[in-house]
């Protein structure tokens, strides 16, 4: 049978481009090998949207499908459409769950009336791996090969999800695997031999406990022929942690510091076992770099394990609408001390027994110790502190080389490369470690974390390393005063104990301004937040939420809560965000149809009883006015320097953060601050008073990042060696 083709050069053009196309898709599999779901996705939509002119694409893995929630629309910029990426989400409704029901035509016929077409394509032989539907308005769409490209297409993401998803689980299981063996290691015998000399060994009996939760500087203990019971004693008896056999030691995040144990050990095979005392260990990290490796991986992992099957020491109780239940919850968490969290909001039995015990609304939360030997009634977080043990070796009798204040990025670099360098140094938090960026979920543009890293695993390990070379850390205590009229400088703390410090690192940093909304005090705490972290996420599940700013920090919350909440609405005072965000984060939010942005959009008014059920803004360009009942309110406007206790101490610029080196004014002006009182000019990070730097967020003119506030407090230990080497 013969083939009238009505212009067949233009035919063979079509063909060759279909061929060159085909080409291309076959050629997919070894470009997303190893790719992420989410990227094989976002790769096919780019080529089949540069394929195919489309006015739009979609596609939406299964939740069944077992890998993270991906959903992703791509509307042409020079779509001929007239409808805005939300009515077309709107208008596919569940095409995954219509592809299910058949009921694909309806969407079909809906769009049609807009005068588009589409061509849906099923992922996986039954539709359980996802769903992906191309749009376009062009005449004659979709062509017979453009369906047959889809299909392929479709074949192709099919398999390559797959393996994409076996990938992950052989990763994840392996490194359980490897982690398990990480956490638990097996020391070899010329392991042992090296670590002898730190310690001494002593015959233990059966029975024997070495130590109990919430003790002191306990030693650190090699098993050379005895087996242990690690149990976590609670009220309703024990929890085993563990069994440790010869060859293997005990100890975990808390041992390299001395601070508490949060377990007990006991003896349950008699014998010989080597006991290193906390300073003696550090001393063998310092010394030995590949047991140092295998201690300090052990201990991390350890401590990760116990935060994750709350195995801690202590318990806290509270509702978790309560602002101050969330604050000892952040502290712990923030801080990485193991605890179990008590919803009151979910279990009667607790709340029958607070009852009984005559525990009082206002005294609620509570955090208890596990085995019932503690009782705190709404403690302040110093108070909490304090009971943990967390301040125990900090000693604030004897003078100090340099008191780093502020232990977020820039106090913590300070701290590392201080105490690696043989400096007595000691930091004092407010809070707890990792200032600003340890609210962060998700860091991606910091070197040599290509996945981007959490602010919490930042501050964790970066602690622990300051620790391992001897730093001190003091958390939960703020500095209020300096005095500066003599050296050593004196610093006075929020509970009156003063230290005193040859030198002075400031890293302060800074900390969100309040947008003029009104009623915003009212629900700090009761639905406003300055961080969006894992756990005001769990808060936020299926809700519609509203974050507010402009910058990477709101960036990153927005994209972050959009993978719990239902809906993220981004409130933006500026018309775009071109001037204040990287531009990956951008390209993440106007891909994702979870996020809503608002720009040129100010917060008019907050609602609610006792906590936030309705928020309004309104559009500075027309004056609309919208509100939704929310209960979560994400602040991420604008920061302010933590500089309001150095006022006439050191010289800082009209908006209150620390001028240095070059930057200080030629001639003080006396009242303001001091005037520059050595023949030398200051050092590039030197205040306006000798020996007191300042680094990181709180210096005038500094790059607010977490590369540069790191690089800053790295750099300023070399200043402090030269201040140093001046006052001998
Ligand atoms: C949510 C969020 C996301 C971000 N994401 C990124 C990102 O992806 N990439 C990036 O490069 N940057 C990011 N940033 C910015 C980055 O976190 C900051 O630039 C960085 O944390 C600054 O470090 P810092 O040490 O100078 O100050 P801070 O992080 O502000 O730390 C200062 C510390 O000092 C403590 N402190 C303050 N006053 C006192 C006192 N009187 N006594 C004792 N302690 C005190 C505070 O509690 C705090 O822990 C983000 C910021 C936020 C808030």
């Amino acid at each position: 049978m013969e083939v009238q083709l009505e212009d067949p050069a233009q035919e063979i053009k079509r063909l060759r481009r279909c061929i060159n196309d085909l080409t291309s898709l076959l050629a997919l599999p070894a470009i997303w090998r190893g790719s992420e779901p989410s990227q094989i996705v976002q790769t096919l939509l780019d080529v089949l949207f540069r394929m195919l002119s489309l006015d739009f694409a979609y596609a939406r893995l299964s939740d069944a499908f077992g890998v993270m929630p991906v959903e992703i629309l791509r509307v042409a910029e020079d779509s001929k459409i007239n409808l805005s990426a939300e009515e077309v989400r709107n208008m596919l409704g569940d095409p995954l769950a219509a592809y299910a029901q058949g009921s694909l035509p309806q969407i079909r016929n809906q769009l049609a009336i807009e005068g588009i077409a589409i061509v849906p394509a099923q992922l996986g032989v039954h539709g359980e791996i996802g769903v992906i539907v191309l749009g376009s308005n062009r005449t004659g769409f979709p062509e017979k090969t453009e369906s047959l490209l889809l299909t392929v297409a479709a074949n192709e993401a099919s398999i390559g999800l797959q393996e994409a998803r076996l990938l992950s689980e052989q990763k994840r299981i392996s490194a359980e695997l490897n982690a398990e063996n990480q956490m638990w290691p097996v020391l070899t015998e010329a392991e042992i031999d090296r670590a002898r000399p730190y310690g001494r060994v002593r015959r233990v009996e059966i029975g024997e406990i070495l130590y109990r939760p919430g003790e002191v500087g306990r030693p650190c203990f090699v098993l050379l022929s005895v087996s242990l019971e690690i149990v976590q004693p609670t009220i309703n008896g024990e929890r085993l942690v563990t069994i440790l056999r010869p060859g293997m030691f005990t100890g975990e995040a808390g041992s390299i510091a001395g601070q508490r144990t949060v377990v007990q050990a006991r003896v349950i095979q008699a014998g010989e076992i080597l006991e290193v005392r906390p300073e003696d260990l550090r001393t063998l990290v310092a010394h030995d770099a590949s047991l140092s490796e295998i201690l300090l991986r052990a201990f991390m992992l350890r401590r990760l394990m116990l935060i994750d099957r709350q195995l801690g020491n202590v318990v806290v109780v509270g509702s978790q609408h309560s602002a101050d239940t969330l604050r000892l919850r952040e502290f712990l968490s923030r801080n990485g001390h193991p605890f179990s969290y008590i919803d009151l909001d979910m279990d009667d039995a607790y709340r029958n027994l607070l009852d009984r015990f005559g525990i009082a609304v206002s005294e609620i939360p509570i955090v208890m110790g596990n085995d019932g030997t503690m009782v705190l009634r709404n403690p302040s977080t110093s108070q909490l502190a304090d009971s943990l043990g967390l301040n125990d070796n900090i000693d604030n009798s004897s003078l100090h080389d340099l008191i780093i204040v502020g232990a977020g990025p820039a106090g913590l670099a300070a701290a590392v490369y201080a105490a690696s360098e043989g400096i007595d140094a000691l930091v004092i938090e407010s809070h707890a470690p990792g200032g600003q960026a340890g609210s962060s979920s998700k860091i991606e543009n910091y070197l040599g974390f290509p996945t981007g890293v959490s602010g919490q695993e930042l501050a964790t390990s970066a602690t622990k390393q300051a620790q391992k070379f001897g730093a001190k850390m003091a958390l939960a205590r703020a500095i209020v005063q300096l005095r500066c009229q003599h050296r050593p400088y004196e610093l006075v703390m929020n509970d009156g104990t003063v230290f005193f410090a040859r030198t002075i690192v400031i890293a302060t940093g800074a900390w969100y301004k309040k947008p003029t909304a009104v009623n915003l005090d009212r629900f700090v705490g009761h639905g406003i937040h300055y961080g969006a972290t894992f756990l005001e996420a769990q808060l936020c599940e299926g809700e519609e939420v509203i974050v507010v700013g402009g910058g990477n920090s709101a960036g990153q919350a927005a994209v972050f809560l959009s993978q719990h909440a239902r809906k993220v609405y981004m409130l933006v005072r500026a018309a775009t965000l071109s001037e204040s965000m990287s531009h990956y984060l951008i390209a993440r939010i106007s891909g994702n149809p979870s996020i809503e942005l608002l720009c040129n959009t100010e917060l008019a008014d907050l609602e609610g009883e006792s906590a936030l059920e309705k928020v309004s803004w309104a559009n500075k360009l027309n004056g609309e006015v919208r509100s939704v009942n929310a209960h979560h309110l994400f602040i991420m406007a604008g920061a302010s320097p933590n500089t309001s206790w150095l006022r006439g101490r050191v010289a800082l610029d009209e908006k209150g953060f620390i001028l240095t080196g070059r930057d200080l004014p030629p001639v003080v002006d006396p009242d303001r601050s001091p005037v520059w009182p050595l023949s030398r000019p200051p050092f590039m990070l030197e205040s306006s008073l000798p020996g007191v730097f300042a680094v990181g967020d709180v210096r005038a003119g500094s790059v607010k990042r977490v590369a540069s506030a790191v690089g800053e407090g790295a750099i300023s230990v070399s200043m402090v060696h030269r201040a140093l080497a001046e006052l001998e």
